[in-house]
């Protein structure tokens, strides 16, 4: 019998950060399970998760663009994620070997912001994709006040703004911030290849968060121009190492270890 495993599979695949943080928290721990890059065209996803049902070494995977939707119809779904987030990011074996699905940028998001007092206080949101859902829902379960989702289609912000039971209102992207206490840019823009970011930030709160869950560039124009304004940030890793963390305990039935953040943060920037 080979050692355990766990994957993630997209199309393409190659640039996922994935193996590097779960090599390295599996080489910490001393942990002696692999974690592997696969490469799963849209119609193969069938045929791979089948064949990774019988393999008794897989632990399950990361899922990454375009399986994200797709991947929801091979798994069992207990936290009800399809009718929630809409999207899964991560399979795993219950302890009956059965496979289930589930979401962990939600929690990944919220974990660096978990200790902030939003309660009733606006946020603002750019972004209506696959992201912003794990990003608003995971806002809805937080109690913040208004929330305004600012999006290329303001429409699609508003079926989001609905969907997750939010109050606020969705806007272009050209529209005016409001005095929120926190920005997140869940969309792709600022991304390496993207176009950019181009927001004027002054009418945010003095004491506002910014967050930009981009983390190619690590350090973004939207994080620059915060902290010339004087704000507290959050980059695109924290997301990610959280979201992460959330996963590796599914497949290794181990937390992560806490005290060498910096050094895989130092390492994934590279
Ligand atoms: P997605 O589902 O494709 O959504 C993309 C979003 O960006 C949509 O809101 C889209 O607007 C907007 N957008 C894209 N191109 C645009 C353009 N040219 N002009 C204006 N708006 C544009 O992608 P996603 O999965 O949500 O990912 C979004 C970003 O989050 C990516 O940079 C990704 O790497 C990052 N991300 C980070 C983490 C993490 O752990 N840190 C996790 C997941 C994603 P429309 O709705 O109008 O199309």
């Amino acid at each position: 019998m080979s050692a355990p495993y766990a994957e993630v599979i997209g199309d393409p695949i190659s640039h996922s950060k994935s193996p590097t943080i779960h090599k390295f928290w599996l080489d910490r721990l001393g942990i002696a399970a692999d974690y592997r890059r696969a490469h799963v065209k849209p119609e193969a996803l069938a045929d791979y998760i089948e064949s990774r049902r019988s393999d008794p070494d897989w632990r399950g995977c990361n899922v990454t663009i375009p399986h994200k939707i797709a991947v929801m119809h091979h798994v069992a779904d207990p936290g009800a994620v399809r009718a929630s987030i809409g999207a899964m990011n991560t399979v795993a074996r219950a302890e009956d070997g059965a496979l289930f699905g589930t979401n962990t940028d939600a929690g990944g998001f919220f974990a660096p912001i978990a200790g902030l007092d939003l309660e009733g206080r606006p946020v603002a949101v750019i972004g209506a994709g696959g992201a912003a859902r794990a990003v608003l829902f995971a806002l809805s379960k937080a109690n913040v006040g208004p929330v305004t989702v600012l999006n290329r289609s303001p429409l699609k912000a508003m079926g989001l703004l609905a969907t997750f039971g939010l109050q606020g209102s969705a806007r272009p992207l050209d529209a005016r911030l409001p005095e929120a206490a926190l920005l997140v840019n869940a969309s792709a823009l600022g991304m390496t290849g993207q176009p950019p970011l181009d927001l004027d930030l002054s009418p945010l709160a003095d004491d506002a968060v910014v967050y930009d869950i981009v983390y190619s560039p690590l350090e973004t124009a939207l994080l620059r121009a915060a902290d010339a304004r004087g704000l507290a940030t959050v980059d695109g890793l924290e997301m990610l190492i959280g979201q992460a963390a959330i996963a590796f305990s599914l497949f290794f039935g181990a937390a992560p270890p806490e005290d060498c953040e910096d050094e895989l943060k130092a390492l994934l920037a590279q």
